[in-house]
């Protein structure tokens, strides 16, 4: 905080959301300030230590590329690394990194430190000043400070209610960290419609006491891989985790306490994350199920302490001890945290714009957990696009809006505001449309010229992105002139099974054999650039050569979407009065009230037929308005 009070944007949470936010606000030049209630715990990980998955890990290089933190903070804190979906081809891989609980947010501090013009300050955010309808700051238990755009990130925390068993329950926004009630009290109070959802996490325990031999260890790939593209951080020393399951016996504990859960006793009246149920869920809505796969994931190089992932649990601390005990490996385990549930206030996300602004309240951007979302990266992606809109709000510049066939992030908001969420959101690749185009890999070269274009990008990194670029273009380049000799082809054909050429063929020809990859192509031909580093490059001309019709029908589909997101649709639009749409499909676009053609075809419950009904409306409407003006 400097002796002003007065900033263009003010970030209200250093979570995952409120550090993106932050970071990306002051990058465009905003002067901005953060205000969290506990500076040293700025970026942590409310549970598992661990960056990206299926979407997730497209998502986390998603805001790398945008000039974001959580890439490069993962690449200096991951402690193992694997490459999920490998056996599915390139264009689903998904990048998962388990990470030091100590060092990510080490790694994330040290880049907000990095950026120009961003302040952190620590306090609780208790109101919001307003004047006319527009946010015009915050009130904290320190005193007042002005901006004129404020981007709340407050996760878990807005009346954050912790239960473990159905008879120990305290107010917390996690274990140990105190609720932030005035803000949500006085959001709702402003009129904002508010609802509860709830999420789980499961014990820890102490590593010594576990016995691995009756556990399958699981190492991470050797690869050299990077979140990051145009930051090179150290990679730590890696890890292996493990793996056991659950059986009769563990069954047997939970089904006999079920009464004793919170989850279960009628306590917490949210909902849960249906995709990351808890062992109670499991076993209640699984029957049959015989088992349940449970990992073992390190904490921390310095650490003993192991993430038991897939026994999330609201049961009392002494029925955890219970069951853990009856998993094979873990027989004499110490308990070093019990799992916990929590239940917190969020604010359904049609109430949005695009941009993540509130539409009641000018200037008031929501990101992250608070929009109903689940995850670290959905909350990254959120912040980013929350802070870059703040500040391009307050210089006076265009709104920064990604379509959904550019991001994932942009697949995240547009679900978000067009359909709502009635459980906490997390994202899936089923939920995109465009999965070809939207590939971890060519995420810096889809998001990179955008991120640099609008000024998201640090001088480093925008060097950092033209010797990619150039470094993409002579590896196309490269595959599409090379011509390869029979004497060189053959040897790799005959390994991956593919019939052998009579005469010199291009590097591009063979690779569009499905049984050919592109790294075999590059050494047979001799190329100057090494495909184990240049994973990236090879990875985008291997799938666009291979795909190439998918890709294009994709690309074909995305146009043609855009032409629809082309036909804009008035703000101020009386949809109760649209009487050719149906009554169903008026309802629901008065609620959204969509800014175009395109979003208001995926609103469920609007067809093909309102669709066309609604093109004639707003011609006739226009046509009246302008007659009026
Ligand atoms: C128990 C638990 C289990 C979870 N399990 C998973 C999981 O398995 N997988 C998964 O992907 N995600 C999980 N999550 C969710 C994940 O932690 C969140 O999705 C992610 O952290 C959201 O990021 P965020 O920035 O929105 O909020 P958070 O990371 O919660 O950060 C919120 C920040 O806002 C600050 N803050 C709150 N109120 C105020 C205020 N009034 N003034 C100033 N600052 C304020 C807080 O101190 C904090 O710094 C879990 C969360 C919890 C609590």
């Amino acid at each position: 905080m400097s002796s002003d009070r007065t900033y263009d944007v003010i970030i209200v949470g250093g979570g995952h959301a409120g550090s993106e936010a932050a970071a990306a606000a002051a990058r465009l030049g905003a002067r901005t300030l953060l205000i969290t209630p506990d500076l040293a715990r700025v970026g942590q990980m409310s549970c598992n230590p661990a960056i990206g998955g299926i979407a997730k890990g497209v998502v986390a290089r998603e805001v790398d590329a945008l000039g974001g933190i959580m890439g490069r903070a993962t690449d200096a804190a991951r402690i193992q690394f694997r490459m999920l979906n490998r056996s599915k081809g390139p264009a689903v891989w998904s990048p998962r990194a388990q990470c030091d609980r100590e060092l990510y947010p080490f790694g994330v501090r040290r880049a907000l430190d990095e950026v120009p013009g961003l302040f952190l300050h620590e306090d609780m955010v208790t109101g919001l000043l307003m004047q006319d309808g527009r946010v015009t700051g915050v009130r904290t238990g320190g005193g007042e400070f002005r901006a004129e755009a404020v981007v709340v990130t407050a996760g878990t925390f807005l009346r954050g209610r912790i239960h473990i068993g159905s008879d120990a329950s305290v107010g917390a926004g996690r274990v140990g960290e105190a609720p932030s009630v005035e803000l949500a009290q006085e959001l709702e109070a402003r009129g904002l419609e508010i609802a509860r959802f709830k999420t789980g996490t499961p014990p820890r325990i102490d590593g010594r006491s576990v016995d691995f031999t009756r556990t399958e260890r699981q190492d991470g790939d050797p690869q050299d891989f990077r979140f990051s593209s145009y930051v090179r951080e150290s990679i730590p020393e890696q890890r292996p985790c493990w793996i056991t399951w659950t059986g009769e016996g563990l069954r047997e504990v939970v089904e006999r306490n079920l009464d004793r859960s919170a989850l279960f006793g009628g306590e917490i009246s949210g909902r849960g994350p249906r995709y990351c149920p808890s062992i109670e869920d499991k076993i209640v809505r699984f029957p049959d199920a015989a088992r349940h796969q449970v990992f073992l994931e390190p904490e921390g190089l310095e650490s003993t302490e192991l993430y038991v992932n897939g026994l999330s649990t609201s049961l009392p601390a002494e029925v955890q001890v219970e069951f853990l005990h009856t998993v094979p490996g873990l027989e004499r385990v110490e308990v070093t945290r019990v799992g916990y549930a929590i239940e917190y206030d969020y604010f359904p996300p049609h109430q949005l714009r695009h941009t993540l602004e509130v539409r009641a309240f000018p200037g008031l951007y929501f990101a992250g957990q608070i929009n109903g979302t689940t995850g670290y990266e959905e909350a990254a992606g959120q912040g980013l696009m929350a802070g870059a809109n703040a500040a391009l709000r307050v210089l006076g510049r265009s709104p920064f809006v990604l379509e959904r066939d550019e991001a994932y992030i942009g697949v995240l908001i547009d679900d978000l505001i067009t359909k709502g969420t009635d459980e906490p959101y997390r994202l899936f690749t089923s939920r995109a449309e465009f999965r070809l185009l939207l590939r971890q890999d060519n995420a810096s070269r889809r998001l990179g010229p955008r991120a640099r274009e609008i000024g998201l990008l640090t001088e480093r990194q925008n060097e950092a992105l033209e010797i990619l670029e150039e470094r993409d273009l002579r590896v196309q380049r490269w595959f599409v002139e090379t011509v390869i000799e029979p004497a060189d082809a053959n040897p790799l054909l005959g390994q991956c099974g593919s019939s052998p050429v009579r005469q010199p063929v291009r590097a591009s020809e063979l690779l569009k054999r499905p049984e050919v990859p592109a790294s075999g192509l590059a050494h047979a031909g001799g190329a100057m650039f090494d495909p184990s580093t240049d994973t990236d490059a090879v990875a985008a001309v291997e799938i666009e050569i291979k795909y190439e019709g998918y890709v294009r029908r994709e690309a074909e589909r995305a146009r043609s979407l855009r032409r629809q997101a082309d036909f804009e649709l008035p703000d101020d639009l009386p949809y109760e009065d649209l009487l050719s749409i149906s009554s169903e499909a008026r309802e629901k676009m008065a609620r959204v009230r969509p800014s175009t053609l395109a979003q208001a075809g995926r609103i469920p419950g609007v067809s093909p037929a309102d669709l066309q009904s609604l093109i004639l409306e707003v011609r006739r409407w226009r046509r009246k308005e302008a007659c009026f003006t």
